[in-house]
């Protein structure tokens, strides 16, 4: 039984082949600096089969600006051989699964603001690309009261071929496209968007939008300013969530390298819909846009 597992961990372990052997089976010379997996399945993946999506999605800049937008929850999707993890549809079409309208919203924002845009692709009850791998929150086995059957005792290789398939094509492709956008452009924005339920704990929450953000107040202060010149909306500052608190990509790609940084989140229920998603990609849209046009913000500099 012992060697069986050990065998099985041994396994597991060559989820991510090495990256020469991966440059050689694509006819391609292994310089040193490709990662593993931009937008593609690993040869002998063992959660993502043939006819699963892709785990990170990248739309194309339409524009010359240095911003870019992404969406950790963008998709509610589970990989087939997952099974659901267990789960009803319904509860996959609720919250604890993606931010609902988000994907949506990020579309239109990038499409407004010509930027280009990076959303995962599956679920994050697979795996949330806004924490750190090993946090309990990455794969939660619960999630607001909710049991996760798909999540419960994992092996660290089970998990790990979450993070190399679903977690890191993501983050790599991030990484690429703020390292594009910084070597032909100025350095750039990153733009988060997400998307909060309208009650938590039986407590409805008041903000119809709210501004994330830590320690670089550049980004963050004007827009807040400039949302609550909007006399009927209740603009939440680090509300519902604090960027104080949370924020795991936002923090990685850009505040650790100076690059000026938000998180936005839209209640769900005012993008739920088409028409919402137009209203708030043309709410924010004009808000974000002459901020972002100020040379002076594209800077790194570290707070
Ligand atoms: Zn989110």
């Amino acid at each position: 039984m012992q060697a069986f597992a050990k065998v099985a961990t041994h396994d597991l372990l060559r989820v991510a082949p090495p990256r020469r052997a991966i440059a050689a089976a694509a006819g391609l010379g292994y310089d040193g600096t490709m990662p593993d997996y931009i937008g593609t399945r690993a040869e002998n993946a063992k959660i993502l089969g043939a006819d699963d999506p892709q785990p990170v999605t990248v739309l194309d800049a339409v524009g010359e600006v240095s911003v870019l937008l992404i969406c950790d929850h963008a998709s509610n999707r589970v990989p087939r051989r997952l099974r659901d993890l267990g789960l009803s549809a319904d509860v996959l079409d609720r919250h604890i699964a993606w931010d609902v309208g988000a994907a949506a919203l990020t579309r239109e924002l990038a499409g407004r603001l010509g930027a280009p845009a990076v959303l995962a692709g599956y679920s994050r009850l697979v795996i949330d690309c806004n924490r750190q791998p090993g946090d309990p929150t990455s794969i939660p086995e619960t999630s607001d009261d909710v049991g996760i059957p798909g999540n419960a005792g994992l092996s660290d290789g089970a998990a790990e071929a979450r993070a190399d398939e679903v977690f890191w094509p993501y983050h790599h492709a991030i990484t690429r496209e703020l390292a594009r956008l910084w070597r032909h452009e100025r350095p750039p924005i990153l733009i988060a968007v997400h998307s909060f339920t309208p009650v938590m704990n039986g407590r409805p929450r008041p903000w119809q939008v709210g501004v994330l953000w830590n320690r670089d107040p550049r980004l963050a202060v004007p827009l807040l300013a400039r949302l609550r010149r909007h006399p009927d909306l209740c603009v939440g500052d680090n509300e519902p969530y604090s960027g104080r608190e949370l924020g795991y990509t936002i923090d990685t790609h850009a505040a650790a390298a100076g690059l000026p940084h938000v998180s936005i989140e839209v209640r769900q229920d005012l993008i739920a819909a088409d028409e919402g998603v137009a209203t708030w990609g043309a709410l924010l849209g004009d808000a974000l846009a002459p901020l972002l046009a100020d040379p002076s913000l594209h800077r790194a500099e570290l707070y």
